[in-house]
């Protein structure tokens, strides 16, 4: 803590002895055990790779989530309608999302500030002038929305019990009892997300039922718990989010570090997120509780200075810590919760509170009557979650009118903030990441679009994420690209303008500014890693189509044309692989293209497309017409393999992860096989679980035991198929001496990743990447490529000899390692050495999370080809 901050926060605490002490002693004293609700197993169930959990049986010491929802019924039924709480969705594995509102409407003036916000956010978006009027004429006589969300980390429990403390408190206390209650109930509305991960919480774990860390898809919203939650932000824009997470001691409440995502307005951000963290942190020490605060005090490297000095490097950067050099807590992706809330509302934190098996995180004096549990975590999320609603609530018309100022520079057009513009202490360069705005960007359909199934799927997230987006109403010709009627436009002059750009532009290298990033992906944009072409339209270019602004997402067109023998579907995106694959289902029989051929149209469809008999045309034409996929007659029918049926995938793997969860997400039966000593694929006395599938999926290691080996091996010698991802995708195959002369090399830590370009080596005549362009971007977590394929493999795609990295950190100049990569092959198939299997192998991870989109179908094609 530098000596400033030491002097404030014994100003702060002098201030906060003069109030009233929040009554913690007291508060929620009803949640705690013994628990309404049908009891099933809960934090007591074997975990997915077959282990215990750490709590045994009976132990569990959190409300567990089977009496969440009975809890909330009995509140809500004490509450007088102060309190209501709905089912927004249902977890991965079925369990329910819960969101609360606290919203007293019991007083004539409760309501009427109730009433002068939904006038500000009528306006909020488009009219953010006429909000800030709003606010300004209303005096103060306004409430604000405020958001706490727990429990999203299914292994860090307390914000989840304290949350429901606090519901608890704010909805049964009576009203004139308790002056926090009050402020609470007269100022503001509190949403709360009481448990956005039940399966992690049901089985002690991280990760949601389908192995996602939820913290990491606010962007791609790909699990059904982010989409049940984010529409909770954009409804309420609140002005302040906290994600309740654990453990750091002393608690760290997040003040991020550099890169600061460029869409955020830090000037406005910085403002109100150390200013409410100064009152977080005072009444943290007016109960005994530290906080840490990464850019106030860490340094450069992510250490924690001792005595002022930076150690961990040996201290070649002694004195390098605070706003200007710390890293490692970065607030760079918007896939975080409060990311995602701080380019749609404006405040939000991460709040990793203290272990109590740690030293820095009890409670002196507490006596809160609840039997298990760490309370000392417990109490510092009570505690940030309090002294938040009290400061915000302290500040709402400022806080609101800055909020509202963010989107009022957003429909204006309004220049970048400056590094002058940022606070004291931190105007510096070091902690400047804004950049100016392109004009537009453009979603063509029709004509050169790769996919207009896509171009429709990417508009429908960007409208439903409040983003603006305007129709070409008549063609337009732009930089020698004709934009068809019906293409759409996101113009940058628009409230959410940060999450647009952040969206839909490509990224930024900040390899020459950052040394770590706390989490990769270093890069995300749906622009360039989802199944749409986007272009960009810089600032100051002649850019004038006519437009009409869309109110709801359009369906994308598609049907049957031509004639011949056949139809063929271009394998060209996700929406055409789940086409093909719902086909295949309903028992429509397919080939598929080995070569490049023309249609009877003339154009030229690429190897790998799928081809259907034309009696199926009726099925084709109402799955073309439901999909907004096109099928293209064929008279001259040209070399083909055919689809015996949808190819039936093993992802050795312990349990459903991404690999898995995007197979099935593209209509793939994808099953995980373990692979370990006491897997069934080990045991000799059981069945093989390979039996009845047709390929494997792989980005793991050749397995030790025998029996394992053995099946696999025989696996691949029956003609089963390899599909390979990673470096262990490689490194599989050399083990299981299946191929010689396959190598991949791989540059991960510091969160080393982000976005390449990688170059098709054969365009449309090669079976795997024959639907993509000549250039084309992938996403890398972490730097992978092949230092060599065998001989007798095809080289499919390569990284260019120079400037292959578009986007996040990869230090590539002078590091030995890394040099290799350039124009290194990253694509590669061919067969077996025994000339039995077919295999598919890719540096990167095609299938890594639903970031890139983009490369779902080069899978799909490596699927189809490997099933012989
Ligand atoms: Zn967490």
């Amino acid at each position: 803590m530098s000596p400033r901050r030491l002097t404030l926060w014994l100003w702060l605490v002098a201030v906060l002895l003069a109030v009233p002490a929040l009554a913690t002693s007291t508060a929620g004293a009803a949640i705690e055990p013994p628990w309404c609700g049908t009891p099933i197993p809960d934090g007591t169930a074997a975990l997915p790779d077959g282990s215990s959990p750490t709590h045994p049986v009976g132990s569990y010491p959190h409300i567990p989530w089977y009496a969440i929802g009975c809890t909330l019924d009995r509140i809500q039924s004490q509450s007088n309608g102060r309190m209501t709480y709905r089912v927004t969705g249902q977890s991965a594995n079925g369990f329910d999302l819960y969101a609360v509102t606290i919203n007293a409407l019991d007083t004539k003036t409760q309501r009427r500030d109730f009433a002068t916000w939904e006038k500000i956010r009528k306006f909020s978006l488009d009219h953010p002038a006429n909000a800030q009027k709003t606010l300004e004429n209303a005096g103060g006589s306004v409430k604000i929305p405020l958001m706490i969300s727990a429990g999203i980390h299914g292994n860090e429990s307390e914000g989840i019990d304290a949350t429901l403390m606090l519901i608890e408190r704010l909805a049964t206390t009576p009203y004139g009892a308790d002056p926090f209650v009050d402020n609470v109930l007269n100022h503001s509305i509190l949403i709360v997300n009481v448990i956005q991960n039940p399966d992690g919480h049901i089985l002690n774990q991280r990760a949601n039922g389908n192995n996602f860390d939820l913290n990491r898809d606010w962007l791609t919203q790909s699990q059904p718990e982010t989409k049940a939650t984010f529409p909770l932000i954009q409804e309420w824009l609140p002005a302040d989010l906290l994600d309740q997470h654990g453990y750091v001691t002393p608690t760290l409440i997040e003040a991020t570090t550099k890169p600061h995502n460029p869409g955020i307005e830090y000037d406005m951000w910085l403002k109100w997120n150390q200013g409410r963290i100064d009152a977080n942190e005072a009444a943290m020490n007016a109960i005994g509780l530290a906080v840490t605060r990464p850019i106030n005090d860490w340094c450069w490297d992510g250490d924690i200075p001792v005595n002022g000095i930076c150690t961990g490097d040996g201290s070649s950067r002694p004195n390098d810590w605070g706003p200007r050099w710390a890293e490692s807590w970065d607030d760079w992706g918007p896939f975080y919760t409060p990311m995602y809330s701080q380019l749609v509302g404006l405040n939000g934190s991460t709040v990793e509170m203290c272990n109590s098996t740690g030293t820095g995180c009890s409670v002196p004096g507490t006596t809160i009557a609840f039997p298990r549990g760490r309370i000392g975590a417990r109490t510092a999320q009570y505690t940030t979650a309090t002294s938040t609603l009290t400061y915000d609530i302290a500040n709402r018309v400022d806080l609101m009118h800055d909020q509202l100022e963010v989107y009022r520079r957003g429909v204006t057009d309004a220049a970048r903030p400056t590094t002058a513009d940022l606070p004291p202490g931190f105007d510096n360069e070091e902690n400047n990441w804004m950049h100016e705005y392109p004009q537009a960007y453009v979603i063509p359909v029709g004509g050169t679009q790769r996919s207009d199934a896509e171009a429709h799927r990417l508009v429908r997230w960007l409208m439903e994420n409040g983003i603006r987006v305007r129709a070409v109403a008549a063609p337009y010709l732009y930089d020698g690209t004709r934009l068809e009627t019906g293409s759409f436009v996101v113009f940058m002059d628009q409230a959410l303008r940060g999450l647009a750009d952040t969206a839909l532009g490509p990224g930024v290298d900040v390899t020459s500014r950052i040394s770590i990033l706390y989490a990769p992906p270093g890069a995300w944009s749906h622009g360039s890693l989802w199944g749409a072409d986007v272009l960009t339209v810089p600032d100051g270019v002649r850019f004038k189509p006519e437009t009409e602004r869309l109110t709801a997402a359009p369906q994308a067109r598609g049907g049957v044309v031509g004639s011949g023998s056949a139809f063929a579907l271009a394998l060209n995106s996700p929406t055409a692989v789940r086409t093909m694959n719902a086909l295949l289902a309903g028992g429509t029989a397919a080939e598929f293209a080995t070569v490049s051929f023309a249609n009877s149209s003339g154009t030229q469809m690429p190897a790998g497309s799928v081809l259907f008999p034309a009696s199926a045309q009726a099925a084709l034409q109402s799955a073309a017409t439901a999909a907004g996929v096109w099928f293209y007659g064929v008279s001259a029918l040209p070399a083909r393999e055919p689809i015996n049926r949808s190819p039936r995938i093993a992802v050795l793997t312990p349990a459903v992860n991404q690999d898995v969860w995007v197979l099935r997400n593209l209509g793939f039966t994808a099953n995980p096989i373990a692979t370990g000593g006491t897997s069934a694929l080990n045991n000799p006395a059981g069945a093989n679980p390979l039996d009845g599938y047709d390929a494997v999926f792989n980005t793991a290691g050749w397995p030790g035991g025998a029996t394992a080996q053995a099946r696999l091996t025989a696996f691949f010698a029956g003609g089963g198929g390899y599909m390979g991802a990673g470096a262990n995708g490689a490194a599989f195959l050399t083990s299981a001496g299946q191929i010689g002369g396959l190598a991949a090399a791989t540059r991960g830590g510091n969160g080393r990743s982000g976005i390449v370009y990688w170059d098709n080596q054969a365009a449309a005549n090669r079976l795997i990447t024959g639907a993509y362009p000549d250039r084309d971007t992938a996403i890398m977590d972490p730097p992978t490529w092949f230092t060599s394929t065998p001989t007798a493999w095809t080289i499919d795609g390569r990284l260019p000899a120079m400037s292959f990295f578009v986007a996040g950190l990869w230090p590539i100049a002078g590091d030995a390692q890394s040099a290799t990569a350039a124009n290194a092959p990253v694509i590669a198939h061919g067969v077996n050495t025994a000339g039995s299997a077919r295999m598919v192998t890719f540096a990167m991870n095609p299938l890594y999370r639903a970031d890139p989109e983009r490369e779902w179908p080069m899978i799909s094609s490596a699927a189809l080809w490997v099933d012989q």
